[in-house]
């Protein structure tokens, strides 16, 4: 095919993908669109699954991002089931796992990510969980719901957190084993960190940390226990692994793209290759609130990311500049996190945790960089804008909080 095939092919149909067609098409792109997904569904919401989806408050016709007419009316061909194996780039063209090729013109990659696996003895065992699903949290449930009583999950990142929280409401017993030596060590500081360890234990959470998982224990062709380097079992009914995620990237490194962490994108979304873009969990991009090239797993920036990826096909390219943000819902506590706080040189709290309501400040060079609020949505809304203008803050009335956060700012 050549270089004037007007052809979009995308590759994932999450969040990133399917925002990608639809910016594409609210940008007068008339070209064809097909949408490649592996799963079997069209594309839906994430968030919920760990949360709602997985309490049974909401059922998978609710995840659903848009239902199917709203992509045939728009002229987007999504392929459920169908897994793209590899990108021939001279030829223009992708091969599917059914060995169907799909030349394009464009090739936008939101193929996000897999669960990271256990490596140790007894790893492939029956009643080991995996989440990032909807087939994932519906195996889970088929066993939670047939009886299993205890958990142990292994993780104490989002992903292990939420589903410890949701488990221990329906009142199984859980246990939470994290390597690091504190809770979400990844995204937040240690005051958070904290503060989240003494929630999840007043809830009845067994959270141990600096646990170094050994080996799982079988019985009966399915896991029994949880052994940790130290000698310590924990006996199980199921084990839910939440350790991080692994980009779906191979199709672009083996066609020679540089795929160092996920696949290397410029501000504008694009490849080392000007016909292939790239958006969401797998791009690892140049964020101008990072100091570094990072990914960023989060619903805001596949978003934010698509729509920039989608600009720079149409022709507009707009550099991304979004403020990153992110939230998880635990019990009845909501935390909201802006800006990355890596790199800062002075943290100050607002609030205090013991009241269940205060936020974190991030600063660097006395400017606010990021905030994590937990139950002070106010702190989040003005913080935004306060991280996105990178104000100089007051570090004497910010930590007040019968100041507002935005009463703070001094330029
Ligand atoms: P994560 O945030 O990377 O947290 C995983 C945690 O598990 C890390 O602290 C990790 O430590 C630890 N770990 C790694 N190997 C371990 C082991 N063998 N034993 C015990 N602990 C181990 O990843 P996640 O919680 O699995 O989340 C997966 C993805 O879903 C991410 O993209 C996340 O952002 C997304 N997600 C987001 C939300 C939200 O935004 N609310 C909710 C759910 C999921 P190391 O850092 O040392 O590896």
């Amino acid at each position: 095919m050549t270089a004037q095939n007007d052809a979009v092919i995308i590759v994932g149909a999450g969040q990133a993908g399917a925002q990608a067609a639809q910016s594409l098409r609210q940008g007068g792109y008339a070209g064809p669109i097909t949408m490649v997904g592996e799963e079997a569904f069209l594309p839906y919401e994430r968030p919920p699954l760990s949360k709602d989806y997985l309490a049974g408050k909401r059922d998978a016709e609710r995840l659903f991002l848009r239902k199917a007419d709203f992509w045939t009316s728009r002229g987007v061909e999504v392929l459920t089931g169908r897994r793209v194996v590899a990108v021939d780039r001279p030829a223009g063209a992708v091969m599917l796992d059914n060995g169907a090729c799909l030349s394009y013109g464009h090739l936008v990659w939101t193929a996000g990510g897999r669960p990271r696996r256990l490596t140790c003895d007894g790893c492939g065992l029956e009643g080991i969980h995996y989440i990032r699903s909807i087939a994932d949290i519906d195996r889970l449930k088929a066993e939670v719901d047939g009886g299993a009583r205890r958990v142990v999950v292994i993780g104490g990142g989002y992903i292990g957190l939420e589903m410890a929280a949701v488990l221990r409401l329906s009142g199984h017993a859980v246990t939470v084993l994290e390597a690091q030596d504190r809770l979400l060590a990844r995204v937040t500081s240690p005051p958070v960190s904290s503060y989240f360890l003494a929630m999840h234990r007043a809830r009845g959470v067994d959270v141990h940390l600096s646990a170094s998982v050994a080996g799982l224990e079988e019985a009966g062709g399915r896991v029994c226990a949880v052994r940790l380097a130290g000698g310590e079992v924990f006996p199980t009914d199921l084990v839910i692994v939440g350790i991080g995620i692994v980009p779906n990237v191979q199709p672009l490194a083996d066609a020679g793209l540089h795929c160092p962490d996920g696949v290397a994108v410029d501000e504008y979304c694009r490849t080392d290759d000007p016909r292939i873009l790239a958006a969401g969990d797998c791009a690892l991009h140049h964020n101008s609130f990072a100091d570094r090239p990072i990914r960023l797993e989060s619903v805001q920036n596949a978003i934010d990311q698509s729509k920039t990826l989608a600009a720079t096909i149409l022709g507009n390219p707009v550099p991304y500049r979004a403020v990153p943000w992110f939230w998880s819902h635990q019990y009845e506590v909501k935390i909201q996190s802006v800006g990355l706080s890596g790199g800062h040189d002075r943290m100050l709290l607002r609030g205090r945790p013991e009241d269940g309501a205060f936020s974190v400040a991030y600063l660097r060079d006395e400017r606010l960089i990021a905030l994590d609020c937990i139950g002070v949505t106010r702190d989040f809304i003005q913080g935004k804008a306060i991280v996105a203008a990178g104000g100089r803050v007051d570090p004497v009335r910010l930590p007040d909080p019968a100041t507002e956060l935005r009463d703070a700012v001094i330029d």
